[in-house]
């Protein structure tokens, strides 16, 4: 039996990647820190013979006893809301805690996979995104702490492939949506949700006229899983590159939830880039993969997922003033 430790198990791809591993065979070790994740995420597995859960930070020293065959490091806060309220954090996870990791990996002998981002291309200005395109990134804006992070882990991950000949995978994960996305992330899906469920106007930052690509999480997941067991060493953009402007896709929805919501204006946040579409060339012609749900019905999954959330969990939200906090 293959097992596989997966580090940000509690969070929104870490417990699908859990979820779809335990399918595949594996025995899956989830690490936690729970500052962003939630345990809900993975109550279901906790019954599961195949699963345990370590409640660690990976920024220190990580011990796993037995062999492992697969680290897939996927801790990290993923939204610039969570880069402004735990800036330090978003940096030692992706820079100390992929140092552990590929210590651990190399110790067991394991292949070892990051999650990259569309984040390390900055605002770009080359589009769609390919992954030879180096980006423009600011090192030290709002969404430097991450995006930095997130260069540094390739980095290393590339060093330690070539210096020391450890297996590597490195995914560029682009906007993924779907159940258990965090509700007060800040993110504009769950933003949208939020405000459509709570029967508030959606706040689109700027003239909604910045562009993204929304990829479904099966589908993310998939991309991912096929990029883990191929022997590409290089790194690869996953996600869905039909693009959308942030105003369009309020008004989807809009019609979507049936409510009556108006559209209101904030300011743009400092660096949000203005387009993003990932280039999938290399995904389909190396893992024969593209994505396969749409966003009609992508959406409508992700809107029966945020209407089972209760009063109080819809009220727990602290989006709200994000705009304002992010132009200093
Ligand atoms: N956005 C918005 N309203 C919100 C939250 C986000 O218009 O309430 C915009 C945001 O400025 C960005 C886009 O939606 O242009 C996607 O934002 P998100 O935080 O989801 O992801 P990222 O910017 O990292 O792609």
């Amino acid at each position: 039996m293959k097992r596989t430790l997966i580090t940000g198990a509690a969070g929104f791809l870490g417990s699908h990647l859990c979820d779809r591993f335990i399918k595949e065979g594996h025995y899956v070790i989830g690490m936690d820190n729970l500052i962003t994740g939630d345990l809900k995420n993975i109550e279901h597995l906790f019954k599961n013979e195949n699963f345990e859960f370590y409640h660690h930070d990976v920024t220190k020293f990580v011990h796993v006893s037995g062999p492992l065959d697969y680290i897939l490091h996927f801790a990290s806060p993923a939204s610039p809301i969570d880069y402004l309220k735990i800036p330090i954090q978003t940096l030692k996870v992706g820079a100390l805690g992929t140092h552990n990791l590929l210590g651990l990996a190399k110790d067991k002998n394991a292949r070892f996979m990051i999650a990259s981002t569309s984040e390390i291309y900055g605002d770009p200005l080359v589009h769609p995104q390919t992954e030879e395109y180096y980006g423009n990134v600011n090192a030290i804006g709002p969404r430097g702490v991450y995006d930095e992070a997130k260069r540094f882990q390739e980095s290393i991950t590339m060093a330690y492939h070539r210096f020391h000949g450890l297996d590597t995978r490195i995914v560029r994960i682009f906007n993924t949506y779907g159940p258990r996305m965090r509700l007060n992330d800040g993110r504009v899906i769950p933003a949208f949700m939020g405000q459509a469920l709570r029967g508030e106007d959606l706040t689109v930052f700027g003239d909604g006229s910045q562009t993204r690509s929304f990829c479904f999480v099966d589908d993310e997941i998939e991309g991912i899983f096929r990029l883990l067991m191929s022997d590409y060493t290089l790194p690869m953009n996953i996600g869905n590159p039909h693009e959308i402007t942030i105003k369009e896709f309020a008004e989807e929805i809009i019609k979507l939830t049936g409510t009556d919501q108006k559209i209101v204006y904030k300011p743009l946040p400092k660096d949000d880039p203005m387009q993003r579409q990932p280039d999938i060339s290399k995904a389909k012609e190396i893992l024969g993969w593209e994505p396969k749900v749409g966003r009609a019905e992508g959406m409508k999954k992700t809107f029966e997922y945020f209407k089972t959330l209760s009063k109080e969990e819809l009220e727990k939200t602290d989006h709200r003033d994000f705009s304002e906090r992010n132009k200093k």
